[in-house]
């Protein structure tokens, strides 16, 4: 087969300054990987570069800093025999070409040096070991020994080795076989998918952070339900995230059957995921009914309940970023705020008060129009008249939110009257009393008994002390 050559895919001056410097050393050194890969997809244009090189990459990466002006600073990782430099927004990274082994019990090959052949045999996929040359007399041609660019055009996710040896060498290649699928909107081969399913029990030696990264971008991509599908089909999901496994399934009591909350979270997250780019409001998303399966119960006179679903599903979502080894802070407690009130606006749609919204947006503060977004991604029912009608009451919802914080300025609720001046006017020390009336101002406010303003709210206070038997000392 005739050469291809893709030197416009290296029109960047660094391509050039690259192939200055291996030559400088003797060496032949290419561009591999996702930039190759990413270009020939037309994917816009990545600003990380792996660089491949006969020899040294830690040499290469040096050279290539000397002859950049400044001579950006060189992180060396000698353990893995990497480089990285970054020059304006490209972040570079060099590694000298190596062939590996694998062990049983352990992501972390043995290495040896080795040719660019052996390179390309230990990448994961067809599509990822697409090298473009930098030798300066042979610039920008196409080393493709699996044909991956076949694969590239036929959107398909393939190992060059045999599937089952790459993925149990490397269990972390099962999550990312499933990302790329999911991201690239590709289709994994047979032979790949098949042992993915006999060695997905090898990703318990995957560390949890790794696991979760592909997580993070199976959920920020177009279609996560994919993703979502493809690990539960090849049995990874149930080792990872067995709160959504448990929901799949359909129960069926007296004639009254519930629906699939599996596969109807996964509608959900496809939802969100047209709707907004917060990936912590997609991870709500996925778990915003994990709840459902332990507090599945039948009732004779309702039918299938799932009571209190949302306070039990809050406090799963901690045990499972604890699990997952998921942040403890505010992103977490936002997951859970979301899955606590995820019905709160349900309720709403069907009736919706002045009180009733100002009470939502007390509870939810900040996050009201991220609840309504989780609310309308909720929203699968397949009847058009309803589904038409649920997304009219929601709109009429935000509408009423927007009038109703323009009068009342409820989110981030300040108390118009503060405890010092209860305690002055009563000439109390701290005692229940205080809260007692600020409790009592605040549902006022809510309930729109009084405006959010301080005459009404110092008037109303003055009223409630004495009914709980103080007196005015100002
Ligand atoms: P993205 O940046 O979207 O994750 P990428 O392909 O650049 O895509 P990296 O994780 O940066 O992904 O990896 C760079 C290249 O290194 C890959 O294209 C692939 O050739 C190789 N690679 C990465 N991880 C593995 C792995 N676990 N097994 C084999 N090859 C891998």
């Amino acid at each position: 087969m005739g050469k291809i050559s893709h030197t416009e895919a290296l029109q960047h001056p660094i391509f050039k300054t690259v192939s200055k410097a291996a030559a400088n050393l003797g060496l032949d050194a290419y561009v591999i990987g996702g930039f190759v890969r990413d270009y020939i997809l037309k994917r816009g244009n990545p600003k990380d570069i792996d660089i491949v090189c006969v020899g040294s990459g830690i040499a290469l990466a040096k050279e290539v800093s000397k002859l950049l002006p400044g001579k950006p600073s060189v992180s060396v990782f000698k353990n893995y025999g990497t480089a990285m430099l970054k020059t304006g927004s490209i972040e570079l990274e060099f590694v000298g070409a190596r062939r590996e082994s694998y062990q049983k019990d352990s992501r972390n090959p043995v290495v040896e040096n080795g040719t660019l052949q052996d390179d390309q045999n230990r990448r994961d996929f067809t599509i990822n070991a697409l090298a473009l040359s930098l030798a300066e007399d042979d610039f920008g041609n196409l080393l493709d020994p699996f044909n991956g660019i076949a694969d590239l055009k036929q959107k398909i996710i393939r190992t060059p080795q045999d599937p089952d040896i790459t993925y149990s060498d490397d269990p972390l290649r099962m999550m990312r076989a499933i990302r790329f699928a999911t991201q690239l909107d590709f289709i994994i081969e047979k032979d790949s998918l098949e042992a993915i399913t006999r060695n997905a029990h090898r990703i318990n030696i995957i560390s949890k952070e790794r696991i979760v990264d592909e997580l993070h971008k199976i959920l920020a991509s177009n279609k996560p339900s994919k993703g979502f599908s493809l690990l539960h089909k090849t049995t990874l999901l149930p080792l990872i995230l067995p709160e959504l496994v448990a929901l799949q399934g359909i129960d069926e009591k007296e004639g009254q059957r519930h629906k699939d909350n599996f596969w109807h979270t996964l509608e959900v997250v496809d939802n969100i995921a047209k709707a907004t780019d917060n990936l912590w409001l997609r991870w709500a998303a996925l778990l915003h009914d994990i709840g459902k399966a332990p507090t599945k119960r039948f009732d004779k006179k309702i039918g299938w309940t799932f009571h209190a679903h949302e306070f039990v599903g809050a406090k799963m979502v901690f045990t499972l970023f604890k699990r997952l080894k998921m942040p403890l802070n505010d992103k977490m407690k936002f997951v859970q705020k979301m899955v606590l009130m995820s019905s709160r606006p349900i309720v709403l749609a069907s009736g919706v008060t002045d009180s009733a919204v100002r009470r939502l947006i007390f509870d939810a503060g900040e996050s009201v129009e991220d609840l309504m977004t989780l609310c309308e991604a909720d929203i699968t029912t397949k009847n058009p008249a309803k589904f038409k009608t649920y997304h009219h009451n929601f709109k009429i919802v935000r509408a009423k939110i927007i009038e109703v914080e323009k009068r009342d300025s409820i989110r981030n609720f300040q108390a118009p009257v503060s405890g010092q001046e209860i305690m002055k006017t009563f000439g109390l020390s701290p005692c229940r009393e205080i809260g007692q009336i600020k409790d009592a101002i605040k549902e006022a406010i809510l309930e729109g008994e009084i405006p959010n303003e301080y005459e009404p709210a110092k008037a109303f206070m003055l009223e409630k002390g004495v009914a709980l038997g103080l007196k005015p000392i100002v």
